[in-house]
């Protein structure tokens, strides 16, 4: 038994003091005040949340263990409140086949300390060559991506979206065409191009990590013409940081920062709801490789145990959006456009639980980084709403020292 005393709890939009108890890895008692039973901690005015829904992360492993292990990307995304994460496919070997993906699932199941949903590929290898083994693995996978490079074979897209159509999964696009890669034009024209084909064919939709204007411009008309079977995401850094401001490898990812005005538009699309949620894109990378030259360094920034804190202290403290918002952003629309359970604080719900120190606004240091790699650019900067303490079913797998 776990008893939480003195969190605040989110109910008809207002944040109250609740007492929460835990047994049996499922909340078993919600009052305004508990008696303590078991394991008892008092979070202070914390603000109680469900674990986060991460759609976006790269946990490196199997394949490049000198970036990230399942063990260390899940330890941090415990710590960063995200008790749901989404594993990116480009791995080695890639999930592209049921043998494949059985060496990642192997190590989710011996190492990991939240839920891991792997994605597997589109395409086998990654390569945009040949459609990856879709009907062997969908019941394994939680949707199909090529991320980090698209899929600009037209003919095997449209393929991979009627798989999709017809088994009700989704696609997560990496949007980038290969005559503009990185720039702007690069996004919004393989975004216009994919979401002529996602209202032909139906299928659900995804754009991963969406920064320009145009790309939002034709996800918005293409809400407003009713295709709800779109979607896309937006990531911290594209809302808190532009161009301007790149100072080493540490700020280097793709798509890369835009221009301020980009910037202003990824925000814009987030509070109109043309962006329903926000994903880390965690790329770790060692320190080795993000210290070479800036043109030779590779692409991904850690932020897996910063995005809460960001998006509170940007969005919600400063009154730019709702506590409610805050939970829609990070678990009720994930879930729903992932076809995930729904998460709830009730009793008997699972416990799956997340409380967040809305009190205080501290230094994010690098010391105190559990992803294996450190290449984050706001190391040094100060945000409220770190996550204090992390539950999930019968386990505390974050908690913060309060000693330090
Ligand atoms: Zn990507």
């Amino acid at each position: 038994m776990i008893t939480i005393k003195n969190g605040l709890l989110l109910i008809d939009n207002e944040l109250v003091k609740r007492d929460i108890q835990i047994k049996d890895g499922k909340i078993f008692d919600i009052k305004e005040s508990l008696d303590e039973f078991g394991e008892v901690i008092d979070v202070k005015g914390a603000w109680i949340i469900n674990g986060a829904v991460d759609v976006h992360v790269h946990l490196r492993e199997p394949g490049f263990t000198h970036k990230e292990t399942i063990e260390s990307g899940t330890k941090a995304s415990a710590k960063g409140g995200v008790t749901t994460c989404l594993a990116m496919p480009n791995l080695n070997p890639c999930p592209d086949s049921l043998d494949n993906l059985k060496v990642e699932l192997d190590i989710i199941e011996k190492d990991a300390l939240v839920n891991v949903l792997p994605f597997g590929s589109v395409t086998k290898g990654e390569k945009g060559d040949e459609l990856a083994s879709l009907e062997e693995i969908k019941d394994k996978v939680v949707a199909f991506t090529d991320d980090g490079v698209g899929v600009n074979n037209i003919d095997l897209l449209v393929k991979a979206m009627e798989f999709a159509k017809a088994n009700d999964m989704v696609i997560a696009s990496h949007a980038e065409d290969l005559v503009n890669g990185k720039l702007p034009e690069g996004e919004y024209k393989a975004v216009r191009r994919e979401i002529e084909l996602a209202k032909k064919i139906g299928c659900k939709y995804h754009f991963c990590h969406m920064s320009t204007k145009e790309s939002f411009e034709a996800i918005r008309n293409a809400h407003r013409d009713g295709y709800t079977n779109i979607t896309c995401e937006v990531a911290p850094h594209h809302l808190i940081l532009n161009e301007e401001m790149i100072k080493d490898g540490n700020w280097k990812m793709n798509p890369p920062l835009r221009s301020e005005e980009n910037r202003l538009e990824t925000i814009k699309a987030l509070l109109d709801g043309t962006a329903c949620m926000v994903a880390s894109d965690h790329a770790p990378h060692s320190e080795i490789e993000k210290s070479q030259e800036y043109s030779k360094c590779p692409n991904g920034i850690i932020g897996i145990e910063t995005m809460l804190p960001i998006v509170y202290t940007y969005f919600i403290d400063k009154g730019l959006a709702t506590h409610q918002d805050f939970i829609d952003w990070f678990i009720t629309n994930p879930s729903k456009v992932f076809n995930l359970k729904e998460k709830k604080i009730e009793i008997n719900e699972e416990a799956d639980l997340v409380a967040l120190d809305i009190n205080t606004t501290r230094k994010y240091t690098k010391e105190e980084i559990l992803s294996k790699s450190t290449n984050a650019p706001y190391i040094g900067m100060e945000f409220k709403g770190f996550p204090i303490l992390t539950i999930l079913k019968d386990k505390i797998v974050w908690r913060m020292n309060y000693e330090k």
